[in-house]
């Protein structure tokens, strides 16, 4: 049986981060994107309202929703503004979700509850200076001595760096490997700001997600206990690949609910701006724009949904999140770029959002996979070169998040 309808506890949760974008993100999302800043206290209202634990059993303080309610919450935020709905895909998607699948019950216990309540926040070191879609070119590296490891590296583009205090971090535990680029030789950590020799800093001059925190880590003899090593040694490609999926999920909601926001500002403006006596929207070509802003909000938002059935269901996504996002991404720079021309000259300046929506729709065809890795992945399961392997983990179910 197929059933399109949402339930109402579905429907309670993107009214309810709706209304909370309201009050606390639009207000002043012109300023703070005009003057590149981004707002602490934003962390712990999201937290205070409950958003953090969406999708984390209540063993843990969490709500114990499904992946459609972790998906609506990302479209909400990012119908607002692009840089709240970043905060999910890195806190919850790229963090808590990976904990939850990987981590011993010991690493669920230490962090979830603190990372739900917001008194720990969560960010993800994949990418450095030398190495973002060829991730087995990094050079970070955790070397065992005695109960710890002992990381040292650099960090890049790293989402919420500046503002996090538990990074999960992949480096080399097996040098030998690193020079035959083996990423069986990749490990996954668990690293506390407090832990010492943690360094990091904002990147200035950004296209967009202006109004988010984005910056770079540098890890100096940084002494790690090995009870916060996630999965076992060598598992580290796997789990960094595990986050980047739960994070394309959250990318992918995402860029639908900007493509919505796309659409409804141009329904909006074309009804009130009149040309040749007319509202623009009576004009066959800007009913064009938005006809296809339309249909590109149905498709994407039926993509990122399946992928959320999926992940509800035990069930492998690799492919379907990996279309999903790839779609959802190329739909959200296409409608920005028509909902700016829908604007005319007023859609060049921030006078009205869809200038912001513009620049910020292009960085999630970058960031959790460029636009050609994610082609590249979808050719390789269309030409059978890719076959999904039986994974040692997967996500909780929908069931399973519930019952505890
Ligand atoms: C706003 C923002 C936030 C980010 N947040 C995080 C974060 O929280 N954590 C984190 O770890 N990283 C983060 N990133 C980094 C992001 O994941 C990387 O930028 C991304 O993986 C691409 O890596 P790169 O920038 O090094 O580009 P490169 O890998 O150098 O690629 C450059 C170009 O070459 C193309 N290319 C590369 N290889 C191939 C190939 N084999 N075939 C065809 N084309 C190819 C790419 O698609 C791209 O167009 C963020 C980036 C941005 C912009």
């Amino acid at each position: 049986m197929i059933d399109f309808s949402f339930t109402e506890e579905h429907t309670a949760t993107a009214d309810l981060m709706r209304d909370f974008c309201a009050k606390e993100v639009i207000p002043g999302i012109r300023e703070r994107d005009r003057t590149h800043e981004f707002d602490p206290d934003l962390l712990g209202k999201l937290a205070d309202a409950g958003f953090f634990g969406v999708t984390l059993p209540a063993q843990y303080g969490g709500a114990g929703q499904d992946y459609v309610s972790l998906g609506l919450l990302c479209e909400e935020a990012e119908y607002a503004d692009t840089s709240t709905r970043v905060i999910f895909s890195v806190h919850v998607g790229l963090v808590m979700l990976p904990i939850l699948t990987w981590g011993s019950d010991d690493l669920k216990d230490r962090y979830l509850p603190k990372l739900c309540s917001g008194e720990r926040i969560g960010a993800f070191g994949l990418t450095e200076p030398n190495a973002g879609s060829d991730v087995v070119g990094m050079q970070s590296t955790a070397d065992a001595d005695g109960d710890v490891y002992v990381l040292n590296g650099e960090k890049m583009w790293i989402s919420l760096a500046d503002v996090a205090n538990t990074f999960l971090m992949v480096a080399w535990t097996d040098r030998e490997k690193m020079k035959a680029r083996d990423h069986s030789g990749l490990s996954a950590f668990i690293v506390d700001r407090e832990m010492g020799g943690v360094t990091t800093g904002s990147i200035k001059g950004k296209l967009g997600v202006r109004a988010g925190n984005t910056g770079w880590i540098s890890m100096s003899d940084v002494r790690v206990p090995k009870e916060n090593l996630i999965g076992n040694p060598g598992d580290g490609f796997k789990i960094g690949m595990f986050c980047l999926e739960q994070g394309r999920f959250t990318v992918a909601a995402g860029a639908t609910g900007l493509v919505k926001a796309c659409l409804d500002a141009s329904v909006q403006y074309s009804q009130s701006r009149h040309t040749f006596k007319r509202p623009i929207g009576d004009h066959q070509l800007v009913k064009e724009m938005i006809a296809r802003m339309s249909a590109q909000y149905e498709a994407a938002r039926l993509l990122w949904l399946r992928a959320a059935w999926l992940k509800n269901t035990g069930r492998a996504n690799t492919r379907e999140t990996s279309m999903a996002k790839w779609i959802a991404c190329e739909h959200a720079e296409h409608a920005a770029a028509e909902a700016v021309q829908v604007h005319g000259a007023y859609g060049f300046s921030d006078e009205y959002p869809v200038e912001r929506f513009y620049r910020n729709s292009k960085g999630s065809s970058i960031y959790e996979g460029t636009r050609e890795i994610q082609k590249l992945l979808q050719a390789d399961y269309a030409l059978g070169i890719r076959v999904d392997k039986k994974r040692s983990r997967r996500l909780p179910t929908a069931e399973e998040l519930a019952a505890n």
